[in-house]
């Protein structure tokens, strides 16, 4: 934020006439009259100066008149956003930074304080526009169209699977997908209980009571061993799940080869909730093809965006049929309107599967940047002993969708406090999820942990997900780092004295 300070200083033996000049050079808006000694007096406006000449004053009178005035100021160390609403306060877009010598050292402004660096913004590519453009040349806004074929087409051939149906939402395909699976009242549904709460709430919808299981700590997604011991205590109680919902957290594939032979061992079909793992990879296949329905979201936070969008993807040909059908008010092959079965308004637009389409092109662009803000984090905050990140097991190429971390018992600092201090450098992160077990809503919910001791509790307690978009410039990750990297020099100091 340095500028050329000089020339915007100025003493009282100069002439209104050196301060409008000044003022017209420099287009900041802003002078600073400081003493004899170079130490700061007050701020000067050309409102000042006006005032100064309808006094009476001429062009070569100076400022020896001028009123003495004291001037909002910062002091070093201060924050975004004490600067902003001081600005705010008292209505000016400029502030000098004063040091203990009295001596200005910065005039920050108001458009280079107010940035915010958020958590992750979609990022679109170019290919986007030409798809809308084309939907709507060809008057293709809805209902479906050509750009939701090709865009399932695509999005199937990238990942691996047969078929895929663009649906409205992540949500949406999941609630099509325990459709498929004719979940419905009394039914049991077992789900990572760390996830946000989309994955589970459709079972809610179709009157199903879920089971959540742990994590385990080498990936953060669902236990095993857990899962083991909830697939033997359902059996013992005669009642296996018709579903286990197993999702990826953060990019990072669950891992699957154990988790599906349980499944598979116990005849229960999985759905993987890949919504936030568009791109990853488990020993080296695509993240969200290892169930028998796996789901995918391009929500605006996601790593590809449609706005609001989701797919389902599927190797079987009936069940994707039957996806389309239940999604589209599932309507009889009739020539009037006739309906045997409840269905939905769930299938995407033509207009959105064009952004998805653009957003496709980029995807792997975009799995590289993710991981390049990871990377630059873990290494420039290495030497801060009280981080722990995400771990990636060797099985694992995750997309880092969001850089996530948790702080050990030891740090100086809560993961709120630490959430706060980025907020007060207008800095958004987020703890992480809130594991299912403990919301309100789930209150009454079988939990089965990963051993004694509940991994999702203390990933929860002590997780915090920095801003991770792919399109977080140099500066703004730096940004973040300089916060981390001055707590630890704070506390420190703190040791020290
Ligand atoms: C985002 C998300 C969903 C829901 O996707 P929407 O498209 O927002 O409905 C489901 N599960 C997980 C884990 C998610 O992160």
């Amino acid at each position: 934020m340095s500028r050329n300070l000089e020339s915007i200083s100025l003493s009282r033996t100069s002439t209104i006439r050196d301060a409008l000049a000044a003022l017209d050079v420099a287009a900041v808006g802003v002078l600073l009259l400081v003493d004899g000694d170079g130490r700061f007096e007050r701020t000067v406006t050309d409102g000042d100066l006006r005032r100064l000449l309808l006094d009476g004053k001429t062009l070569n009178d100076d400022l020896s008149t001028l009123p003495a005035l004291k001037s909002v100021v910062l002091e070093d160390g201060y924050t975004r956003r004490h600067a902003l609403t001081l600005m705010q306060q008292a209505v000016i877009n400029h502030i000098p930074v004063v040091n203990a010598d009295g001596r200005v050292t910065d005039l920050i402004e108001r458009s280079q304080v107010d940035q915010q660096v958020l958590l992750s913004t979609p990022h679109m590519g170019e290919a986007e526009l030409e798809f809308v453009a084309e939907a709507f040349r060809t008057n293709w806004i809805a209902p479906l169209g050509p750009n939701v074929d090709a865009f399932e087409s695509e999005l199937a051939a990238m990942v691996g699977v047969k078929h895929a149906v663009a649906l409205s939402s992540g949500t949406a395909a999941i609630h099509i997908a325990l459709r498929l699976l004719e979940i419905g009242a009394g039914d049991v549904v077992f789900c990572s209980t760390l996830t946000f709460i989309a994955s589970i709430n459709p079972a809610l919808y179709q009157g199903a009571r879920p089971v959540f299981i742990d994590s385990e700590p080498e990936s953060w997604n669902m236990s095993p061993q857990a899962l083991e011991r909830a697939l033997q205590a359902a059996k013992a109680a005669g009642q296996l799940p018709k579903a286990v919902i197993i999702v990826s957290l953060y990019g990072q594939s669950a891992d699957m080869d154990p988790l599906v032979a349980l499944c598979d061992q116990y005849g229960v079909p999985v759905i993987e909730d890949a919504a936030e793992s568009l791109g990853a990879r488990y020993r080296g296949r695509a993240s969200g093809t290892f169930g028998k329905i796996g789901i995918y979201s391009f929500n605006g936070n996601k790593i590809i965006t449609t706005s609001g969008g989701g797919m389902l993807v599927t190797d079987s040909a009936e069940m994707a049929a039957r996806a389309r059908f239940l999604a589209t008010q599932a309507r009889d092959p009739a020539p009037h309107y006739q309906h045997s079965v409840v269905g939905y308004n769930y299938r995407m637009s033509n207009i959105l599967a064009g952004v998805g389409r653009g957003q496709l092109k980029v995807l792997e662009e975009r799995v590289a940047a993710r991981r390049r803000v990871f990377e630059t984090y873990r290494t420039a905050l290495a030497h801060i002993d009280w981080l722990e990140w995400m771990p990636e097991p060797e099985w694992s190429f995750s997309t880092h969708w969001l850089a996530a971390c948790v702080l050990k018992p030891h740090a100086p600092i809560t993961v709120n406090k630490l959430i706060e201090a980025l907020s007060d450098e207008f800095i958004e992160a987020r703890p992480m999820w809130k594991p299912m077990h403990l919301q309100p809503v789930f209150a009454d919910a079988e939990y089965y942990r990963h051993s004694n001791e509940s991994v999702s509790d203390g990933l929860f307690e002590r997780g915090i997900c920095l801003p991770s978009g792919s399109n977080l410039t140099d500066g703004q990750i730096s940004r973040v780092v300089d916060v981390i990297t001055g707590l630890e020099r704070a506390t420190l100091l703190d040791k020290a004295e």
